[in-house]
């Protein structure tokens, strides 16, 4: 049976359609997403920020070279902008002064951050209680449009001539004379030399379904709460404000503001909801840490997390099975770092040159789960 597309990519979330228009200049590429709208599990509930206190090294070499993809966006992704300026602020009490120092030092190779005193930091964020004393702020911060990143990548898709076909939940995959044919919980059937498993939460699941030895992925639940802030707050200049250990963040939202307890409780994959504790934990770090009351929460919602063992992303072919591609493990990092993941998983399938210096294939193969 002659192969439809080149490349078929499982997933329609950020890591997916990125991949895709990436690869469509390649390739003809399919994308299957099991929901009706792309971006409904984790890359359209996450919190939309672009900054360097996220993961490690690595994660930051990804970031940095994800940057200007972000300043000087390619012409698919003008039309709503994908990102604005938003400063990013981490902020400590007098006690997390030397948890501070050595972020600072971790960041430094990678961002232009400048040290506050008390009287900085609450100029810059005047929510904050009187015992946030110490701070760094990154004045470059960005928060991402999910939604027009999303639809910058599937512009992109379609303009090369690639396919995105929603409702489409992959249900059998089978392997046989080099072509992977993939059906549909309708029946529809599809078929590529080569599969993209850029599943999100699911990507193991996906690889059983393939007869693909599992990498150990970890989904992990985040929520997110909105409310209103103090009158009179100036909400257009407020930063992302983050604890320099992982209590708390939080950040103007649509008129309010948005605050998440930064828990990470392991889940299967599922559509997450948020719980209550985790929804009272939020309001009650927030209390805690500035001078706001939730008094009322607006709107709340829970995405999923997944790490990969060394919470370093699995990016590459699959070493016992030919033709499967992993693109997994995007952690709390895969919308800041899809550009230059979309980039490496081109130059792994096509040839084109390896496009991040600082970091080797072997770091991102998923052949060290083995
Ligand atoms: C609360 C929260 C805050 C976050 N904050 C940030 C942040 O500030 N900055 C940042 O960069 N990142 C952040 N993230 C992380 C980011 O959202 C994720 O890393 C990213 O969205 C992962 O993208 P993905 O495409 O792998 O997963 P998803 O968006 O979940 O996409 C996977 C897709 O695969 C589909 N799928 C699964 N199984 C099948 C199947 N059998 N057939 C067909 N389709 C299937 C699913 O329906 C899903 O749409 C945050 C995440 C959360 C939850």
């Amino acid at each position: 049976m002659a192969a439809t597309s080149d490349i078929l990519i499982i997933g329609g979330g950020i890591a997916g359609l990125s991949a895709a228009a990436a690869l469509s200049a390649h390739a003809k590429v399919t994308v299957l997403e099991a929901e009706e709208q792309i971006g409904f599990h984790s890359s359209g509930r996450s919190a939309t920020m672009l900054h360097y206190a996220l993961g490690d090294r690595l994660v930051r070499a990804l970031t940095l070279a994800s940057r200007d993809f972000f300043d000087n966006p390619p012409d698919d992704f003008t039309d709503v902008p994908i990102g604005r300026p938003m400063p990013v602020l981490i902020f400590a009490r007098e006690d997390e002064r030397e948890a501070l120092d050595a972020l600072d030092a971790d960041i430094a190779p990678f961002a232009e951050l400048e040290r506050l005193d008390a009287a900085g930091v609450h100029e810059l964020c005047p929510l904050l209680n009187a015992d946030a004393v110490h701070g760094i702020a990154d004045r470059r911060g960005i928060r991402i449009d999910p939604h027009a990143l999303l639809q910058g990548n599937l512009r992109q898709l379609r303009r090369s001539g690639g396919e995105l076909v929603t409702g489409a939940r992959v249900a059998t995959i089978a392997h046989q004379s080099g072509v992977w044919s993939v059906a549909t919980e309708h029946g529809e059937v599809h078929s590529a030399p080569v599969l993209i498993n850029a599943a999100g939460a699911w990507a193991d699941v996906v690889a059983g379904i393939a007869g693909v030895r599992p990498i150990g992925l970890e989904p992990k639940r985040r929520t997110i709460i909105t409310f209103d802030a103090p009158a009179g707050t100036d909400l257009e200049h407020l930063p992302f404000a983050k604890t320099v250990g992982d209590e708390l963040y939080f950040a103007p939202e649509s008129g309010r503001l948005f605050a998440s307890p930064m828990d990470e409780v392991p889940s299967e994959p599922t559509d997450a909801q948020p719980d209550d504790y985790e929804v009272a934990l939020a309001a009650f770090r927030m209390e805690e840490r500035t001078v706001v009351k939730v008094a009322r929460i607006h709107s709340k919602w829970a995405g999923l997390r997944s790490f990969t063992p060394d919470h370093h992303p699995a990016v590459g072919f699959a070493e016992e099975t030919e033709g499967f591609f992993w693109l997994a493990g995007q952690g709390g990092f895969g919308l800041q770092t899809s550009p230059a993941m979309a980039r490496i998983v081109a130059s792994l399938i096509t040839g084109e040159p390896w496009p991040v210096a600082d970091i080797a294939p072997e770091q991102l193969s998923p052949a060290r789960f083995g």
